[in-house]
């Protein structure tokens, strides 16, 4: 079943998640068959920290994790909860762990106005300290972003030149929003289940203004799934479905698609 020469890697997906507590084997073995050679969990809170880890021990070599406090997870109580999280990574890192185990980027982390601006200024200082630490550390950030995009541009340019890199996931803007990310060469835009559903604008905009050695694939699962199976819950698996409209869109190959994007991710993440 497996294309030898249709890899790809499933950048974002919250396989920790609940909604997989069921048959988590399952859906890792269906992404195995789909080609699926590698999956990144980002933690959202301490808490999903400590599950993001579990889980990717559990797949050595497969899963990998990103820790970090999501913008949506930001309140009174961020400082607590961003010592603790450091505390998490730094040990995290410094353990000798199999390989696959130790945190491969900061995430997800970001700004988020998009249900409430009740915590801005704490999203805001939340963000940037946690930039900071993917500058110092040199992991790259997996980067989310919802009704803040200058805001969250104009951090990420205070220390763009200490950064390896990383990922705008879920990137769904228009060719302006685009172009202002891209000004950022050691990043590159998240493409999921949203270029397939059908009032998506993402088939004209990414090719009009994003070379491919600028786009990384991802689930955002158990959300986002694309169309044919859109409002069900996402896998890893789906891919496939993001793949086939990414090559109508760039008139390439679906090969082409997951050659391209799998390059990206090394390049970034170091991962193969
Ligand atoms: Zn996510």
């Amino acid at each position: 079943m497996v294309n030898l020469n249709r890899k790809f890697i499933d950048t974002h997906c919250h396989l920790d998640g609940e909604e997989f507590n069921a048959d988590r084997d399952a859906v890792v073995q269906r992404a195995r068959e789909a080609g699926c050679s590698g999956i990144f969990l980002p933690a959202i809170d301490l808490v999903t920290c400590q599950t993001v880890l579990d889980t990717c021990s559990k797949y050595p070599g497969y899963c990998y994790p990103m820790l970090g406090l999501h913008p949506e997870e930001v309140r009174a109580d961020w400082p607590q909860q961003l010592n603790a999280i450091h505390t998490l990574l730094l040990s995290a890192l410094l353990q000798e762990r199999a390989e696959g185990e130790a945190p491969i980027a900061i995430g997800e982390v970001g700004l988020d106005y998009y249900w409430s601006r009740e915590f801005e200024q704490e999203q805001l200082e939340a963000f940037e300290e946690q930039v900071r630490w993917a500058a110092e550390l040199h992991l790259p950030l997996m980067v989310h972003c919802r009704k803040a995009q200058n805001e969250m541009v104009s951090i990420i340019r205070r220390y763009a030149h200490d950064l390896p890199g990383g990922v705008f996931h879920c990137f769904t803007g228009n060719e302006q929003e685009a172009r202002q990310l891209l000004e950022f060469p050691q990043f590159v835009l998240g493409i999921g289940g949203v270029l397939t559903f059908k009032k998506s604008h993402l088939p004209e905009v990414l090719p009009a203004c994003v070379p491919l050695d600028r786009i990384v694939l991802e689930t955002d699962a158990p959300y986002m799934a694309p169309v044919p199976m859109r409002g069900q819950r996402n896998e890893s698996a789906y891919i496939r479905h993001v793949i086939t409209r990414l090559a109508e869109a760039y008139q390439v190959s679906e090969d082409d698609i997951c050659w391209q994007t799998s390059q990206n991710v090394t390049r970034i993440f170091g991962i193969k």
